[in-house]
């Protein structure tokens, strides 16, 4: 029996895990202080396809990570409220930007078949699809772009993989300099250890005089409960220049999320944040008020200076895989990523060059 442990359980530790729970021959342990940091407190969008990064590496990984969503949801039975493909709206005031956009997206489905259908709306069709706006703009709508709540998708995961070959430990681990995993409970052994930390790998590699290019940037949203309720079908608006605006079920509101580079580790909610993200919504919706605030989430993105992620075997030591750098868009690469590393457990092979550039660009020894 092999010995695999995640440290993690953010969307990277939790797909992995469930892409190992299935097989007889493994037994996986995970250790983490909750579930995922920073898949906790995403916003939840799942549509990549419009993106102008112009890196194809992560376009391929986001690409791929969004098509497997509807597989891993009808595998393992989760509802509505967890994921649904209620579609995305991309809105562009310039006409000429609509009309590049809806070129753009007729032009990726080809070659991505899960975007499904694609439809340029004027302003009032805007709003009859989301008849929460008071201030529509013309956009493109695709329908196959999806709102997942981070949280329930990472926690169902584990659940499903606890009936299987998992085992969950609550707490934080270390490493020593060759290595060997230190827990609260003294060291542990393994056959291979995953590190799914996202911004934590810097930290964690340092005993073993590794340096992980990955800085953390904070993010902040706001949930707000709504008096009236809606469909499950209600799509996402990804606004020009505005803080995106998720519908999910029934009622709750999400607005965010910032990008802040200069906080650190920080998780404290600030109020003036709190201010303008509430500002962002009501320009959208100008019936929002304040007291329906509900919560407001902060968590930590891991980037790269190239903001690629990164993920795999260490060089000089293959029984210690990685994965960071997932940045903005980590749930959406992150079911990929996981596929990935587990078949990489199963099979000892791998050929990524189509979704990453080699690990070493990630990695330097320390001074
Ligand atoms: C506000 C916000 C909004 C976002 N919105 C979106 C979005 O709409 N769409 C999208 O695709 N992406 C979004 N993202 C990005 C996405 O959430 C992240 O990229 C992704 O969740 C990272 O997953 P992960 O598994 O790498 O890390 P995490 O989810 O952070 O999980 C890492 C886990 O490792 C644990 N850990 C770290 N060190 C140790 C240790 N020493 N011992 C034990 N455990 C340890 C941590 O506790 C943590 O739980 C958003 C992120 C934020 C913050």
């Amino acid at each position: 029996m092999k010995q695999v442990t995640i440290i993690g359980s953010g969307i990277v530790g939790a797909v992995t895990a469930y892409y190992l729970s299935n097989d007889p021959n493994i037994s996986v342990t995970i250790y983490d202080e909750g579930i995922g940091q920073a898949t906790k407190n995403s916003a939840g969008i799942i549509s990549p396809w419009l993106s102008k990064r112009r890196n194809k590496r992560w376009y391929e990984l986001a690409k791929a990570g969004a098509a497997l969503y509807p597989e891993i949801v009808a595998d393992t039975q989760m509802g509505y409220s967890v994921y649904q493909q209620a579609g995305t709206i991309v809105t562009r005031e310039d006409p000429a930007d609509l009309e590049d956009l809806y070129q753009l997206a007729l032009a990726r489905r080809q070659k991505a078949p899960q975007m499904g259908t694609i439809e340029k709306l004027t302003a009032s069709e805007v709003q009859e699809r989301l008849p929460l706006l008071t201030a529509p703009q013309p956009g493109v709508f695709v329908s196959g772009g999806a709102r997942v709540d981070g949280d329930k998708f990472a926690h169902n995961l584990l659940k499903y993989a606890e009936k299987r070959n998992l085992v969950r430990h609550k707490g934080k681990v270390s490493l020593g300099d060759q290595g060997q995993l230190l827990t609260s409970h003294g060291q542990q052994s393994y056959d291979t250890l995953i590190l799914a930390v996202g911004a934590w790998l810097k930290p964690l590699l340092l005993p073993m005089r590794l340096v992980a290019k990955v800085r953390p940037q904070k993010g902040q949203l706001i949930e707000l409960q709504l008096p009236q309720t809606w469909g499950d079908s209600v799509p996402v608006l990804m606004p020009e220049g505005e803080r995106d605006f998720i519908p999910f079920t029934r009622n709750k509101l999400v607005v965010g999320a910032t990008h802040e580079d200069d906080q650190g580790y920080d998780l404290q909610v600030s109020p003036l944040v709190e201010e303008d993200l509430f500002a962002s919504g009501k320009k959208l919706d100008d019936n929002l008020t304040t007291d329906q605030i509900t919560q407001v989430k902060v968590g930590t993105r891991a980037y790269t200076p190239d903001f690629a992620p990164f993920f795999g075997p260490l060089p000089d030591t293959p029984d210690i895989l990685v994965a960071s750098g997932l940045g903005s868009s980590g749930l959406t690469t992150g079911p990929m990523i996981g596929k990935l590393l587990a078949d990489y457990v199963q099979t000892g092979q791998h050929d990524w060059d189509q979704y990453q550039l080699p690990i070493e660009n990630y990695l330097e020894e320390a001074d």
